[in-house]
């Protein structure tokens, strides 16, 4: 799989251009093993990189344009290096908008242009490119394709213009280009856990100080898997209670008189109980014991290793079940039966009101778990689920 999407960028430069690609970069998708709605309170996340991987086979134009194709859309989109200011100064996510690019070659247009925008170095050295896409991330699956597209090009551009972006520049880059050429208003967890990952590790990342550090999760090693469980249930109101929970999180911070829920302790708890209405204390409350579980979930894997944190897992869950209100009956549904199969522990990943769950399942049960758990959605009658397995994998890296 991994192999066939990087041949095919490599020949899908070569039918672009003609000639073959100067090298091939490429990143990965991600999973959130624990940390929900942390990010935007400036709290704590342990996301990890998986083995699905975007790739994207570079070479240089004498021309000033740059060019880029992608498997899914094979017509290739150009702009001059002149012109890319102009195309992404409008308001956020207008040159998607507006019709100028179609929304999916924003991303790789958009890490150029914000890297041109942010580092001088990059000014001075850019020059034309073409740049062709292929990727075995699945799309909308909660792996955050985004993040691996923005970093295959990224690292390749960085490469080709001989920029020497830090991992953490590079994640920046991401985010802008993310938030302001495509659009989409959403924080660095994605960029920093798919760019920085390392083989079996998660990335404990502190969104308030950007600081990050390296955590062994030991599940290859210890003959475990993590289960993904795609419900495929998206529902429409998902971007509205998004925004919803955001602005309870800003109520709560600004009735606690803190600037972030980052600010709140666990011996805050019963304080905010007293201040707060009933829904927006769960809202805070479950951040706060989020990010309790976070931190607990680090020490458990240094102390104690995967078979540990089940329990964390599980909780977590249920705070995004009955505080902060953002599962669905299939995602529910996902986690009581991975965990009637045996799984060490289970709880819905992502934004919530649809998406996936993950499981962390002993080897040799992962076969009858998946059974267990299409059976209960049978019984449901919920659509069947997509199941498939993640391993934690590393970050950027030069294939070609
Ligand atoms: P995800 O949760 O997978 O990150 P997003 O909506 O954030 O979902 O990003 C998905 C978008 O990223 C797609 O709609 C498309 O525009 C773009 N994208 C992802 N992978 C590719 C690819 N290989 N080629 C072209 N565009 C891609
Ligand atoms: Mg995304």
């Amino acid at each position: 799989m991994t192999g066939a999407s990087l041949v095919e960028a490599a020949e899908l430069f070569t039918t672009m251009t003609g000639a073959e690609p100067e090298a091939v970069w490429s990143a990965p998708g991600r999973a959130n093993l624990i940390g929900e709605h942390t990010d935007y309170n400036e709290g704590f996340v342990l996301p990890f990189a998986v083995q699905n991987r975007t790739y994207a086979a570079i070479g240089r134009r004498s021309d000033g344009v740059i060019r880029v194709t992608s498997t899914f859309d094979p017509t290739p989109v150009e702009v001059a290096l002149v012109e890319l200011r102009a195309l992404f100064s409008g308001a956020p996510g207008d040159a998607v908008t507006s019709g100028a690019v179609p929304e999916w070659a924003a991303y790789p247009l958009g890490v150029a242009w914000a890297a041109i925008e942010a580092h001088e170095r990059a000014a001075n050295r850019a020059f034309g490119v073409d740049i062709a896409i292929a990727s075995d991330v699945p799309v909308g699956a909660g792996l955050s394709s985004s993040a691996a597209l923005e970093g295959a090009a990224l690292a390749a551009i960085d490469w080709m213009w001989q920029i020497g972006l830090t991992p953490l520049d590079m994640a920046k880059v991401g985010r802008t280009a993310e938030n302001i050429a495509v659009g989409a208003p959403t924080g660095i967890m994605d960029q920093v856990s798919s760019f920085m990952g390392e083989t079996d590790s998660a990335t404990f990342l502190d969104c308030r100080t950007l600081e990050t550090s390296t955590v062994d999760l030991g599940f290859a090693r210890e003959g475990l898997e993590v289960l993904v469980i795609d419900t495929r249930v998206t529902h429409a109101h998902s971007t509205g209670g998004y925004g919803e929970r955001r602005a309870s999180c800003d109520k709560g911070a600004r009735e606690l008189g803190v600037v972030s829920l980052r600010d709140v302790r666990m011996d805050d708890l019963d304080r905010a109980a007293e201040t707060l209405d009933d829904v927006t204390f769960r809202r805070v409350r479950h951040i706060v014991t989020e990010n309790q579980r976070v931190l607990d979930t680090v020490d458990t894997l240094r102390a104690e290793g995967p078979r540990a944190i089940g329990g964390l897992l599980v909780q977590s869950h249920v705070s995004m079940r009955d505080d902060f209100e953002i599962s669905v009956p299939e995602l529910d549904t996902a986690v009581t039966a991975a965990l009637d199969a045996g799984a060490i522990g289970a709880r819905m990943t992502g934004g919530g009101f649809g998406g996936s769950a993950i499981a962390i399942v002993e080897r040799d049960q992962l076969a009858q778990t998946k059974t267990t758990i299409a059976d209960a959605f049978e019984r449901q009658g919920f659509r069947a689920p997509r199941q498939f397995t993640v391993t934690a994998s590393h970050g950027l890296l030069r294939d070609r």
